[in-house]
């Protein structure tokens, strides 16, 4: 039977980070993908990674630290996420930042997102960083990737070990032994419909945009095994694109996070615009028909950043997914709320804003604690309808700090270990913008590390 030290199920960012790792201490590694090619959902994402501290912060003056981050996430996940996870995420994410850069991975820009009180958005072309990943694992010996290779199921031995791995090839079913440990990383469940249906009925009217591989194998494999499962409560989507998008063409855009409002088809607000996408996602389901339009103005237009996966709202408007229009007239019959009641929303707002905080729903900043909203009354204005998708399923598996799957009493399931989206317990309530990709690269690596503590399993 073939054997490696660490069998790595998936390669999106976490199992390839984790493959990275593990092969640089010298270990043999074998990570099976499901698909043709590496990159899950992680080639789908808007490539955002949250680090707090570095020199592309300071570069813009921006003061920020471990601390204020950690606050955040857990200000967001409304304290019912793990303390102890956030702590090892804060106390790895620097060392983690400047490892992605060591082997090859290439930041870019840096912006304000959802949830953080400072910019902390580091953007990465996710392709480019997944390659450079795979690039490292061929220069490094010892790492096997298998194509089309999914992991079926997780076998123990006599001592209750899990050291084994079921996977197909062909249609033909191989065992791979495992001396050390499983790693699952096999992303969320955000194309599974019969996952969904069971735990996100709320979700129903969500468009589903992920890696197509991503049907919560993983999570079946280590619930058959005692896996805990943890926020699935908390699945939510993410608000802000345009109802025709898709995996190709996600059309995306938000606005509001640069000073845009959210109405529905009454006209009227119904939600502070600052908050997570993913809260904003929860209350668009809500309005009738479950339709909703950001508008704003030329200040806001006068922001889209260029080539921004969330920001770049020219390109919105050469899709010719954007009215715009000279006069608010215009833009409600564009999108045909009452006048009067978009009139009086917008004047209300605009009031609120210019004195504090809006009456309605208390907004004071553009995201999180971060920005001054600007008022809408600049000609061009613009409405982009808007509605809810379905990316990532932030819900998973429960694990301790070192990636050790625990079952539902808290006790590690040995030889079963965890990262990235399959995970639960991160998150919490809610999710800060760029904090799955960091943490699918922090937890990867350290999750490697910490198989490669183990003993050797008794074959
Ligand atoms: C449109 C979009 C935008 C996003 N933007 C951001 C962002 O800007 N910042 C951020 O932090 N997060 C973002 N996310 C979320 C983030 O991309 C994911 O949570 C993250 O990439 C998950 O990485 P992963 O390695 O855990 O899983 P994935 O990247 O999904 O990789 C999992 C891999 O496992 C494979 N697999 C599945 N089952 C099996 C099996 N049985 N056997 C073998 N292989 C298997 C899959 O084919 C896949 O290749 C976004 C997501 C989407 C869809």
């Amino acid at each position: 039977m073939e054997s490696y030290d660490l069998i790595i199920l998936g390669g999106g960012l976490a199992g390839m980070c984790a493959a990275v790792e593990a092969a640089a201490h010298g270990a043999s590694v074998l990570l099976l993908e499901k698909q043709d090619e590496l990159g899950g959902s992680t080639v789908l994402s808007s490539g955002y990674m949250a680090f707090a501290g570095t020199d592309m912060q300071a570069k813009e003056g921006i003061s920020d630290s471990t601390q204020s981050l950690i606050e955040d996430m857990l200000e967001v996940g409304g304290g019912v996420n793990d303390p102890s996870l956030i702590d090892m995420y804060g106390e790895h994410q620097l060392e983690t930042y400047h490892w992605l850069m060591e082997h090859g991975v290439e930041f870019r820009t840096l912006q304000a997102v959802s949830g953080h009180s400072v910019p902390r958005g580091h953007t990465i072309d996710p392709h480019q960083g997944i390659q450079s990943l795979y690039k490292r694992t061929k220069e490094l010996s010892h790492v096997t990737i298998k194509f089309q290779a999914p992991a079926k199921r997780l076998l123990k031995n006599n001592d209750g070990r899990i050291d084994k791995v079921l996977y197909e090839v062909d249609g033909e079913t191989q065992t791979a032994q495992a001396i050390k440990g499983v790693l699952i990383a096999s992303g969320g469940f955000a194309k599974s419909e019969e996952l969904l249906k069971l735990f996100a009925p709320h979700l129903d009217g969500a468009i589903r945009i992920g890696g197509e591989g991503n049907h919560g194998d993983g999570l079946k494999m280590a619930w058959e095994h005692g896996a805990w499962a943890l926020d699935l409560p908390y699945l939510s989507g993410t608000y802000g694109f345009h109802p025709s998008a898709n995996s190709r063409v996600k059309s995306q855009g938000l606005a509001y996070y640069k000073g845009g409002i959210i109405v529905n088809q009454e006209g009227k607000r119904f939600v502070n615009e600052s908050l997570s996408y993913k809260l904003l996602g929860n209350a668009a389901l809500r309005q009738p028909d479950g339709i909703s339009y950001q508008i704003w103005d030329k200040t806001v237009m006068d922001q889209a950043v260029k080539d921004d996966p969330l920001y770049d709202f020219e390109l919105l408007k050469r899709r010719r997914l954007l009215y715009e229009v000279d006069y608010l007239e215009e833009l409600a019959d564009c999108i045909d709320v009452p006048l009067e009641v978009l009139n009086e929303t917008i004047k209300t707002y605009n009031e609120g804003i210019q004195t504090g905080a809006d009456p309605d729903f208390g907004r004071k900043s553009l995201t999180h604690n971060y920005g001054k909203p600007t008022p809408i009354e600049k000609s061009p204005f613009y409405a982009f309808e808007s509605t809810v998708a379905m990316l990532a399923t932030y819900a998973g598996v429960a694990v301790d700090a070192k990636g050790r799957v625990l079952n539902s009493f808290g006790e590690p399931i040995s030889g079963l270990f965890a990262a990235g989206e399959v995970t639960g317990g991160f998150h919490g309530a809610g999710y800060v913008t760029g904090s799955s990709l960091g943490k699918c690269a922090i937890f990867g690596r350290l999750a490697a590390l910490e198989v490669l503590k183990n003993e050797t399993a008794a074959i």
